[in-house]
């Protein structure tokens, strides 16, 4: 493994956020840098950098009211050399096939970072469930795996929930793929309801992945969770499940934000002496948007969106979505920061993340931090191969192994070639995936 010196390279792009990021562009660079501190040849370099197949598709649905919609859908397979694709499926009002690009490249850096026999892909639909009946929402489910049935599968392509999608559209999307080929396929995608071939512990997952990860930073760094306060962004599966853990580990968070549906735009919700987070579970809704007026009623302060960044707190968890971490807001982090942990995938920008690792903040990665939910989402694949399912806390045992040894290596390869975390976890992830790939032929 040869390690050389990192730099940013810029990248062309067709499709940036409202903010004018490309997350795809950012995946793309990133990978770049650590090809260069590998030494990757160029036929290697150039099968990484994007992905091996993407479908893009129409979806259309009758809706409640009679007339006819068509959304468009898309499935992305990045790499599949150490497994079957695995990776979720979003639906977004602001989609875009390199959301979908970037995102499949991180599960493809994800599964190898953890070391499960997997490769990476993603899906996602323009639609806005909010605005959506559950009717609807069922259609769009069926729609979707009827126009990529044939490519996606237990042993091809294994989709997931995420951002907006949840077990009751996975169950609808199994039912409509069973119902395709003729026969149970309960391996064919992951994050079912338990009791329909879904796992204990999957929705727990990410977030608690999450916190396993911040415990063992907290250790290299000598500091006890319960001596620590926190700040985070987002309030969905992975925030809300985040929380709980640290909280059982005795940390304290005092602020978290999320987006509101009626404003169309975050908030971020603070309570000095510590959010109590049952009191807050019981104001919000299934989109992880909290009821701004019981916030008030309930003694919370409603700050603007960015507000959650400039807490003076140790830990920093962005769990929301990508390039919330960016130039106009990255000098705005306390110096009493010490650790960001990102739960939501790609949410730092390159600017952003050069002035954290210069600022010394121990950054966990996405593709490590956040990778709890595709390891429990593995398990559900071996429990639905073996059609034998463990307890509860059998699953989450494995799951703190699996994430404790994957912090410890990306760590320990940190501090022996003096490497940045997120570099770090690239050596390990894209070094694993290149030998696989060449020890195929592929390159
Ligand atoms: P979710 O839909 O359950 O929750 C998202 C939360 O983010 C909501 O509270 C929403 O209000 C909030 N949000 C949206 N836009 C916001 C904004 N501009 N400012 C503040 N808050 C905002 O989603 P999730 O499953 O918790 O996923 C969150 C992130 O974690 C995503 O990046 C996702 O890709 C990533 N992730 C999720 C999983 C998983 O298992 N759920 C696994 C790995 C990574």
């Amino acid at each position: 493994m040869v390690v050389r010196g990192l730099s940013i390279k810029k990248y062309g792009g067709n499709e940036r956020d409202m903010k004018g990021y490309n997350p795809f562009e950012t995946a793309q660079t990133q990978f770049d840098n650590v090809a260069e501190v590998l030494d990757l040849d160029s036929g290697t370099r150039e099968l990484l950098r994007k992905p091996l197949r993407e479908y893009h598709f129409s979806i259309p649905i009758t809706m409640d009211d009679g007339s006819k919609k068509v959304f468009q859908g898309f499935r992305v397979l990045h790499n599949d050399a150490r497994g079957p694709g695995k990776g979720g499926i979003r639906f977004h009002p602001q989609e875009t096939i390199d959301t979908v690009r970037a995102l499949s490249l991180w599960m493809t850096w994800k599964t190898a970072v953890v070391d499960i026999p997997l490769g990476g892909g993603k899906g996602g639909v323009i639609c806005d469930p909010h605005n959506l009946s559950q009717r609807e929402q069922e259609q769009i489910c069926r729609g979707w795996v009827r126009q990529i049935a044939r490519s996606i599968g237990p042993v091809s392509d294994v989709p997931a929930p995420d951002v907006m999608t949840n077990s009751q559209h996975m169950i609808w999307m199994m039912d409509e793929y069973e119902a395709i080929h003729g026969a149970k396929y309960p391996g064919m995608i992951t994050g079912k309801p338990v009791g329909s071939g879904g796992s204990l512990g999957r929705t727990e997952a990410t977030g608690y992945g999450v916190i396993f990860t911040v415990r063992e930073a907290l250790k290299e760094l000598n500091i006890r969770p319960q001596d620590t306060v926190a700040s985070v962004q987002g309030f969905g599966n992975v925030s809300q499940y985040a929380i709980k853990l640290y909280n059982q580990y005795g940390g304290k968070v005092i602020a978290v934000s999320c987006w509101d549906q009626k404003d169309q735009k975050a908030y971020t919700y603070r309570k000095t002496e510590g959010i109590d987070l049952d009191e807050l579970l019981g104001i919000t809704d299934i989109f992880g948007t909290i009821d701004k007026n019981d916030a008030v009623d309930k003694g919370y302060e409603i700050l603007d969106a960015d507000a959650w960044i400039e807490q003076d707190v140790d830990i920093l968890i962005p769990a929301a979505l990508e390039n919330q971490i960016n130039a106009s807001n990255v000098d705005k982090i306390s110096s009493q920061v010490k650790i960001i942990a990102e739960g939501a995938n790609g949410p730092t920008t390159l600017e952003a993340d050069k002035v954290i690792q210069e600022r010394g903040i121990y950054m966990i990665p996405d593709f490590l931090c956040n990778a709890g939910g595709v390891t429990c989402s593995y398990f559900e694949q071996v429990q639905n191969n073996m059609n034998y399912y463990w307890e509860k806390d059998e699953v989450l045992g494995k799951l703190d192994i699996k994430m404790t040894a994957a912090f410890i290596a990306v760590s320990d390869l940190a501090v022996r070639k003096k490497l940045y975390m997120r570099d770090a976890a690239y050596v390990i992830a894209i070094d694993r995936v290149a030998q696989s790939c060449k020890s195929r032929g592929w390159c």
